[in-house]
């Protein structure tokens, strides 16, 4: 600008002069022109993470170098080189990516992140013990919303430092959870638990079903949380309530959740008392459908994996759960051979687990495989992480929107760091992603286009708050169980 009023002062001296200015302004306007013409072609974002590894976990299985990832709003707009997106898009905010790798958000496709604050309460024992003489009895003295809030901050707390973006929980107050999961900034599918007997939150069926249906017209379109109907399973929920929910999930057009085929005493008791199977059981009254996410799915054999491929329903595997449990090893190999969908969930957090590490469970599903088949090709890299990532959002019903990186999808994403130790060399990412990073890995987490944690700092969260009050819930909960350790 400057450059000019000199020339338009200089220019008073003659009229040649004034004739030099005017083709001086004349340029310098077309420069203008051409400058914000050039500019306007680039289109605006809100987001372009450049440089680096992107895993796509797309239909193709892309991997690109340098790549990068362009999002607006809460979806991704285009994935590519990043000199192509760096040259198409001018962005309001960028993350450098160079040196890390990116890929889909991790979906733990089932959990009680509440349960957190129970976590090492009771360990080394099997379900129904577990279950009966720890848990319930624990529950009953010390679950309240407070309580469900402050562990499903701690669980949100915990997930997203290891790159879980979506998540399928079941628990009580379960209200309660999704506030605290949508303040954390996470993605939720979020089911009410229904049981026969007195819950934390609801005394009666009856109760806990009213309580079902307003949670669901409550939740009913909210961008990061679909609500569910959790019948908890067929050993703890009658034929009437396994309905009921069924018939209250499916008025609202929600997802089931629900723990089929655990044990080998659900099994053999289902065997008695229904003359089937769980998975056929529930095929018969009316439960199976491509809207259940049935966790577990161990005690299955062809005929259940093909009913539950016909009936398009979802299955996660739980690794640690099961092997903390003993409850059996899922036969993951034949269900994925047999199309079905099969995502990777943690359980727990508490005595069947207790952590919330999907980096550890893509690690375990692949090696538990290995071992039980004696064969090192019985689950891969690449399925284990397609069961977290693209995989994992069919078995939740959800692939169209999540799973993978790609124009329309939402920007759910990771970034993790490739310098520590154990991640040098590098010579197989999908391998380097499930047998050598961790959880510690990930450094940032984006989840619906906002950056919900930044250089491995939570931006959503109190980290020392939510810290210490599960620190005091320990003492209340010890507290409440001592001297009387329940039998
Ligand atoms: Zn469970």
């Amino acid at each position: 600008m400057q450059s000019i009023f000199e020339s338009q002062s200089e220019a008073r001296a003659s009229g040649k002069q004034r004739r030099v200015v005017s083709l001086i302004l004349y340029l310098c306007v077309s420069v203008f022109i051409c400058g914000s013409t050039s500019s306007s072609a680039q289109e605006r974002v809100d987001l372009l993470i450049s440089g680096g590894t992107v895993v796509t976990m797309d239909a193709q299985r892309r991997v690109i170098e340098d790549g990068a990832v362009a999002v607006r709003g809460e979806a991704i707009l285009a994935v590519g080189k990043r000199e192509a997106l760096e040259a198409g898009y001018t962005a309001a905010r960028r993350i450098d990516a160079r040196g890390k790798l990116v890929m889909p958000g991790l979906i733990n496709g089932h959990t009680h992140a509440a349960m957190t604050l129970f976590r090492g309460i009771a360990d080394d024992m099997n379900l129904q013990d577990w279950l009966t003489k720890f848990i319930f009895p624990a529950e009953a003295r010390n679950v309240t919303e407070d309580f469900v809030t402050a562990g499903t901050r701690l669980g949100a707390l915990e997930m997203i430092h290891g790159g879980t973006t979506t998540y399928v929980d079941m628990y009580y107050f379960e209200d309660a959870v999704a506030r605290a999961t949508k303040a954390a900034g996470m993605r939720g599918v979020l089911g009410e638990t229904l049981l026969d007997f007195p819950a934390p939150d609801n005394k009666t069926v009856s109760a806990a079903l009213a309580y079902t249906e307003s949670f669901l017209k409550r939740w009913k379109g909210d961008p990061l949380i679909r609500a569910a109907a959790a019948p908890h399973a067929i050993y703890t929920a009658s034929e009437p309530t396994l309905r009921n929910a069924a018939s209250l999930a499916r008025k609202y057009q929600a997802p089931i959740v629900i723990h089929v085929s655990e044990t080998k005493k659900e099994l053999d008791d289902s065997r008695t008392k229904n003359g089937a199977s769980p998975v056929a059981y529930l095929d018969r009254i009316g439960l199976l459908g491509p809207d259940v996410i049935a966790a577990h799915c161990v005690w299955v054999d062809t005929a259940d994996i093909a009913l539950l491929v016909k009936k398009n329903a979802g299955c996660v595997h739980n690794p640690s759960s099961n092997m903390m449990l003993a409850s059996g090893v899922a036969p993951v190999g034949e269900m994925l051979a047999a199309h079905l969908a099969v995502g990777l969930g943690t359980d727990g957090p508490a005595g069947s687990n207790n952590d919330l590490d999907l980096m550890e469970e893509m690690d375990l599903a692949a090696k538990l495989q290995k071992i039980s088949r004696k064969d090192p090709q019985a689950l891969g890299a690449i399925q284990a992480i397609e069961m977290a990532t693209s995989l994992g959002a069919r078995a939740i019903h959800m692939e169209k929107e999540i799973g993978s990186l790609g124009a329309g999808k939402k920007a759910d994403l990771i970034i993790l760091d490739l310098d520590a130790p154990h991640a040098v060399p590098l010579y197989n990412l999908y391998s380097q992603i499930v047998y050598a990073l961790k959880a510690s890995d990930v450094r940032t987490v984006v989840i619906a286009g906002r950056t919900v944690m930044e250089n491995q700092r939570v931006l959503t969260l109190d980290e020392p708050a939510i810290r210490a009050k599960a620190r005091d819930y320990a003492e209340q909960v010890k507290k409440s169980l001592a001297g009387t350790t329940p039998k």
